[in-house]
């Protein structure tokens, strides 16, 4: 089975300068090193999904500028398809400028841009693209009518939903009822509840299906694997065991990983264990897009079980 997977969601361009130490204010700090890396959640998640072998649509919103058509250009050597990709003729691509200091502190500032201009006409423009798809993978860096309407179309479709509630905020509550699977990791789970934080974790899950209304929830906990509730059983997935240099993007490496899993027919548990090996590979690299781990690397982790 081809496992389609139609994205939605933000894209950006980090600009990252590595400094001996973080400035203070109106300070100015000699000796960094700089690079650019592309990322913003709907983008990594959707080349997570192709480096993985899936067959991806992505739908965002870039700018008319350098750095938009430098995305898109990144996007097809990825192998994703970015017919549905809209350029914003006023407001510029979304950028996130990132300082990181020696021992991985960071200072972020992020202008979203064009991904604040993302619209329901821009997903509605994809139906035919959405149709074929085997699910829709949708985070929460986009305009909530945005995220909406795809959710819609998808469950209007039979086309399963999986919702990465990130970053933390709320969603309207009758959204959650069309949606089929919820990613949230700890922080994000709690602010689904409505609280900023949660110290006994054990009954996040089973209070989080109660409020929701979801059938089928992962709450993924970095090192700690990954919890999933189906259907009212509870179950536990470890992580692999590896040795972590930088967790950005794990969990866009776990959500795009088990989109292509569960489009290729498989188990949620299946799902759920081929996302924690993408999770821990990208975690073993530095950056966004750049960690992101391919399909040998991912099965090459799979056999060490
Ligand atoms: P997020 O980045 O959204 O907070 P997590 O940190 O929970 O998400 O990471 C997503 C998944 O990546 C985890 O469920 C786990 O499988 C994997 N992962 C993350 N950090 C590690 C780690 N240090 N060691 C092994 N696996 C990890």
């Amino acid at each position: 089975m081809v496992p389609k997977v139609f994205v939605v969601g933000s894209a950006n361009t980090d600009f990252i300068v590595q400094v001996p130490q973080l400035p203070s204010k109106g300070e100015t700090v000699l000796g960094g090193v700089f690079h650019i890396a592309r990322g913003g959640k709907g983008a990594n998640q959707a080349v997570a999904a192709a480096r993985l072998g899936g067959d991806v649509t992505l739908v965002a919103r870039l700018g008319q500028d350098s750095f938009g058509a430098e995305a898109i250009v990144g996007y097809r050597k990825e192998g994703i398809k970015t017919d549905f990709i809209a350029r914003d003729p006023v407001t510029p691509s979304g950028v996130a400028l990132i300082l990181v200091g020696s021992t991985g502190e960071n200072m972020i500032a992020v202008a979203p841009g064009a991904n604040e201009q993302l619209s329901p006409q821009d997903v509605l423009k994809a139906e035919r693209a959405i149709k074929e798809a085997s699910c829709l993978l949708v985070q929460l860096e986009i305009p909530i009518e945005t995220v909406i309407a795809a959710i819609e179309l998808a469950s209007r479709h039979n086309v399963r939903v999986i919702l990465n509630p990130a970053p933390a905020r709320d969603v309207p509550p009758d959204i959650l009822k069309r949606v089929d699977i919820l990613t949230p990791n700890e922080k994000e789970a709690a602010v689904l509840l409505g609280e900023p934080s949660r110290q006994d974790s054990d009954s996040l899950l089973s209070d989080l299906a109660r409020k929701t209304g979801v059938k089928e929830i992962v709450i993924t906990l970095g090192e700690k694997g990954a919890k999933i509730y189906s259907h009212g059983e509870e179950s536990h997935v470890p992580a692999f065991n590896v040795v972590p240099v930088d967790t950005t993007a794990c969990g866009d490496a776990f959500n795009g990983a088990l989109a292509v899993a569960l489009a290729r027919g498989q188990s949620l548990v299946q799902a759920v264990l081929y996302g924690n090996a993408a999770g821990a590979t990208a975690a073993t690299r530095v950056g966004a897009q750049p960690s992101l781990p391919t399909a040998e690397e991912v099965d090459h982790l799979m056999v060490s079980l």
